[in-house]
């Protein structure tokens, strides 16, 4: 079942990215305004080329470190690169586009009397000491460490929204995003998902970091941005933070393994050293999700990568293999 609402006029920051494309899509077919505010950093025009000719859509170049002058009913704030690897190549941006960047969105909402919804993450658990990971857990992060820009940088946004939202009474809902994927990714993603797709697609080595024992629990895009809508909806009281993932853990070594058998690839597998602070487990608890939005991901994590090959098989072909 989906959540209908229509006509609003609806911010989402990071539109052109990997989650907010598909966001962006689903709040057009509800009927809403969309203005994408992107500074392509990570995202891609691709992603929402196909949402260019809806009346509907508009997108702004701009940095949100920068102050954002626009009326709307509801900010998605999303900005922010999510792979390690993109998020660690400009450490310091990363901390400014979630501390920076909160404030300005945060202050618009204050200014226009919007609804707005972070993009938090399960990284505020950091490599946690308590699993599953539910939200009453304050988490276990090293704050001076390669991870710490992202984690740290997602810790003092959601300070800052409860903070506007104790002081400003801004309405807030703020979501701990766990690892999600499917189609729309960028090949050069980073992130384990697509990495694994692409070598197994192209007949390269699978890069499995560590002894591929850690785990993590993989939420298929639609599912996550039912629940990023459904928070938004959701009683004005109801604040989060919710985790939003799904409850079912994988290691990464039996990811590889799913990957080539859904493939057929004939890739190897090459052992690579564990990065820095990369947390060993990863499980939310989504009971709070079940209770107060109704939501629980519906997509089998086999359905979920059946689809996302056929997305980089298409992908792959188009750039010429
Ligand atoms: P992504 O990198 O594909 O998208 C991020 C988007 O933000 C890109 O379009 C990028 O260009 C844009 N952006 C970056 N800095 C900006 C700035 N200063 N101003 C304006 N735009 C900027 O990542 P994604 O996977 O789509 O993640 C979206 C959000 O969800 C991020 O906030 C991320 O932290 C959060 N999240 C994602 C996951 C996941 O597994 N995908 C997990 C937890 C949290
Ligand atoms: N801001 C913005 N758009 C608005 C209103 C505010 O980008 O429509 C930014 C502005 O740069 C400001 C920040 O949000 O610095 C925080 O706003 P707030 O009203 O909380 O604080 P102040 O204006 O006092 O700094
Ligand atoms: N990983 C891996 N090979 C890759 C990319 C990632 O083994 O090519 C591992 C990584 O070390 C981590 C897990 O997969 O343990 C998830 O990594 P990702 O970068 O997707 O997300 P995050 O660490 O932020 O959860």
């Amino acid at each position: 079942m989906t959540v209908r609402i229509s006509g609003k006029r609806v911010l989402v920051t990071g539109g052109a990215g990997f989650i907010g494309a598909h966001l962006c899509a689903r709040l057009l077919a509800e009927g809403h305004e969309v203005l994408c505010v992107d500074n392509f950093y990570t995202g891609r025009r691709a992603n929402i080329a196909h949402l260019l000719s809806n009346p509907l859509f508009e997108v702004q170049r701009h940095d949100i470190c920068f102050p954002l002058y626009v009326e709307i009913d509801q900010i998605y704030n999303l900005a922010c690169p999510a792979s390690p690897i993109h998020y660690q190549f400009d450490p310091v941006q990363t901390t400014k586009v979630s501390v920076h960047g909160a404030i300005n969105m945060l202050g618009l909402a204050k200014r226009v009397r919007a609804r707005i919804l972070q993009a938090s993450t399960s990284e505020v658990y950091g490599d946690p000491l308590v699993h599953p990971q539910r939200e009453d857990y304050w988490g276990n992060v090293n704050p001076i460490g390669l991870r710490s820009c992202y984690d740290e940088g997602k810790r003092c946004a959601e300070t800052l929204f409860f903070d506007y939202y104790r002081q400003n009474r801004v309405a807030i809902k703020v979501a701990r995003i766990f690892n999600t994927f499917g189609p729309g990714m960028s090949i050069h993603d980073g992130r384990v998902v697509s990495n694994f797709i692409v070598q197994a697609l192209k007949g390269e080595p699978i890069t499995l970091y560590g002894d591929g024992e850690q785990t993590r629990s993989f939420c298929y895009v639609d599912d996550l941005v039912e629940g990023l809508v459904r928070l938004m909806e959701s009683p004005e009281g109801f604040t989060g933070p919710v985790n939003l993932g799904n409850p079912v853990e994988t290691t990464m070594a039996d990811l590889a393994r799913r990957i080539l058998e859904l493939t057929g690839s004939k890739s190897t597998l090459e052992y690579k050293p564990l990065p820095e602070d990369d947390p060993r487990k990863r499980l939310p608890d989504i009971s709070l999700a079940r209770k107060q939005l109704g939501w629980e991901p519906v997509v089998l994590l086999e359905e979920g990568l059946k689809r996302t090959i056929g997305y980089f098989e298409e992908r792959l072909l188009a750039a010429g293999g």
